[in-house]
């Protein structure tokens, strides 16, 4: 159960004002310094920034939903804190002094995040008026110890009506009942550290009844209004709903006293502004019935949050043209023939969705595990016409696949796949000269970078889609690159590199001409996808899997969108919402 916290940095800020500068904080109370070595499996998806940093999952929620870009150190670690005090430990800093946890580690705690609180993160480039803190882990936890009291500290030095504390509960329904034990508990041992909850957001699987809700007041010392509800909804856009119907925002105003403050008009119509879009846009998601049907052939599929960002990008593709999406998994390694002799009911139920999918997604990936299954999804996809995205490791899956069955390269494959590099015999992935092999963490390829399109990629529907521009920008996070060696040949047979990095040497994108969309890109474009500003190769993805791209093209082509999509629904409601609220005007 996290904890998150709100705190407001400083005092000058707008209650209703949904623009106000808000940022974000993760705290992640393991050792590891990032995110970036940890196993998807283990703690879900690795996010990557602009600046490189590998961070936890939740950054990727805070900036998909406040439409910010953070930094990596927006996402504090123990590793990260207990690094940068012994880095100033050996330096001399504290003069002679005993370092221990408290005060030191407990101070480093609260002035990073003073400090990394007022970094501005959106296009104003304005600082921030308001820091969301996300505490990860659970009451209790001995690695979470020194956070709780420098949260207890910083409650103190932000001051009252500065900071409000949020803690987030489960309420478990065991034979029916509802259980609020565990979160007394919680909240006794919380307030045993000197933390008392504003509000206790309550996440459960049913609507909580009275008695609940009065049982949790009563024993966690709130009023029953501070118990807010968070159910479990088909549509998490729905949440920030729900949350305004239980009053949060005059909760919010409440505590942290922001009634004194005078809204300014302008602010203020374009908070309702967001708000009434906001709306538009779960109306218009709800009222989705026709589906298309994507099968992503990955090897972290046991733990699908390992594909956060890929399924939200899916996600906000799908609406944008108006279907539901239907996401089937599938474990790569089941497609091999392995499988097939030692778990033939897996192995086709595998190759079912397979061929039965109207897109084929191939993410991102390391290592050799199920990287044939991958080789195989890709030549049914291209084979058999149906829509393909690589995504990096998929991108490369994409070259290998045209190397081996198109150029007769029979040998393809990757250095990554080989247990002895250097006796790959045709080694169309290699390893980038620049990557140190003997160290892990925050040195691969990593971050913004730019992509060129080619000279030659007028036909380039992906390129269209980005609006024709001569180079775009998207985040990385790869060891492994095309062989320069082999491109002209792959090029040659028909693999044409629509997109390369400055210099010409990084090979970026791939896409088939003759083909209704198989693109591979060796950079994540989900990290940059926004519900209401889809990612490009996403886009276009789930548009010909829908059958719908030529229209799409057509549409953009005249700068207008696509007749009956899901943002013009989004526009027509809103312009609805307009006449029937003056204030939702800008
Ligand atoms: N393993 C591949 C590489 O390092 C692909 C990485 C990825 O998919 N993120 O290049």
């Amino acid at each position: 159960m996290s904890s998150p916290w709100i705190v407001a940095p400083t005092q000058h800020w707008n209650p209703a004002d949904l623009p106000v500068h808000v940022s974000a904080i993760k705290i992640d109370p393991y050792m590891n310094i990032d995110a970036g070595t940890m196993a998807p499996t283990e703690h879900g998806e690795c996010f990557v920034l602009d600046d490189g940093g590998e961070v936890d999952l939740d950054l990727g929620n805070y900036e998909r939903y406040l439409n910010v870009t953070l930094t990596r150190e927006h996402n504090i670690t123990t590793g990260k804190i207990y690094q940068h005090v012994i880095n100033r430990e050996r330096q001399g800093k504290y003069l002679g002094r005993t370092v221990q946890v408290v005060p030191h580690i407990t101070d480093a705690i609260q002035d990073w995040i003073e400090r990394v609180a007022r970094i501005p993160v959106d296009d104003t480039g304005e600082e921030p008026e308001v820091c969301i803190i996300e505490l990860g882990g659970t009451v209790g936890d001995i690695e979470s110890a020194p956070f709780i009291e420098a949260m207890r500290q910083l409650r103190r030095r932000a001051g009252k009506g500065n900071f409000m504390q949020i803690h987030v509960s489960l309420i478990p329904v065991i034979g029916g009942e509802q259980k609020t034990k565990p979160t007394q508990a919680a909240i006794r041992e919380a307030r045993s550290s000197g933390l008392a909850p504003d509000l206790i957001a309550c996440r459960c699987s049913e609507a909580l009844t009275p008695t609940t809700i009065n049982k949790i007041a009563m024993f966690c010392q709130v009023e029953p209004e501070d118990v807010v509800q968070v159910v479990d909804v088909g549509l998490t856009y729905r949440v920030p709903l729900l949350l305004e119907q239980q009053n949060l925002v005059s909760l919010l105003t409440t505590t942290l006293q922001l009634d004194q403050i005078t809204i300014p008009p302008h602010l203020y119509s374009k908070g309702q502004n967001t708000w009434a879009r906001w709306k538009s846009l779960v109306h218009a998601a709800t009222t989705l019935h026709d589906e298309v049907k994507v099968t992503l052939v990955g090897k972290y599929t046991s733990l699908h949050d390992s594909y956060l960002s890929v399924t939200k990008s899916l996600e906000h593709a799908a609406m944008h043209c108006g279907r539901k999406l239907v996401l089937e998994w599938v474990d790569s390694s089941d497609l091999e023939q392995e499988t097939a002799k030692s778990n033939p009911a897996s192995y086709h139920r595998a190759w079912h969705m397979v061929c039965t999918a109207n897109g084929i997604i191939v993410p991102g990936g390391f290592g050799t595990r199920g990287t044939e299954g991958m080789i195989a999804a890709a030549n049914w996809a291209r084979t058999r016409k149906v829509p393909y995205l690589g995504i990096c490791l998929g991108m490369q899956i994409a070259v290998i696949e045209f190397a081996r069955n198109v150029c007769g390269l029979t040998e393809a494959t990757s250095e990554e796949f080989s247990e002895e590099a250097e006796k790959a015999k045709e080694p169309i992935i290699v390893f980038m000269p620049e990557i140190d092999k003997q160290t892990m963490g925050g040195n691969m390829r990593l971050g913004i970078r730019p992509t060129v399109f080619q000279q030659n990629t007028g036909w380039s529907k992906l390129r269209e889609l980005y609006g024709q521009p001569d180079q775009i920008l998207e985040r990385h996070r790869h060891r492994y690159e095309v062989n320069n060696k082999y491109v002209a040949q792959l090029e040659e047979a028909g693999l044409p590199f629509v997109g390369k990095d400055t210099a010409g040497e990084r090979m970026e994108v791939v896409e088939l001409k003759e083909h209704p969309w198989f693109v591979g890109v060796q950079y994540h474009p989900e990290y940059l996808s926004r519900v209401l500003k889809p990612s490009k190769p996403y886009l276009g993805f789930i548009a010909a899997a829908c059958g719908s791209l030529e229209r799409l093209l057509e549409a953009n082509k005249k700068g207008i969108s696509l007749a009956n999509n899901f943002t013009n629904h989004i526009e027509q409601d809103f312009d609805k919402l307009k006449l029937t609220n003056g204030e939702a005007t800008a």
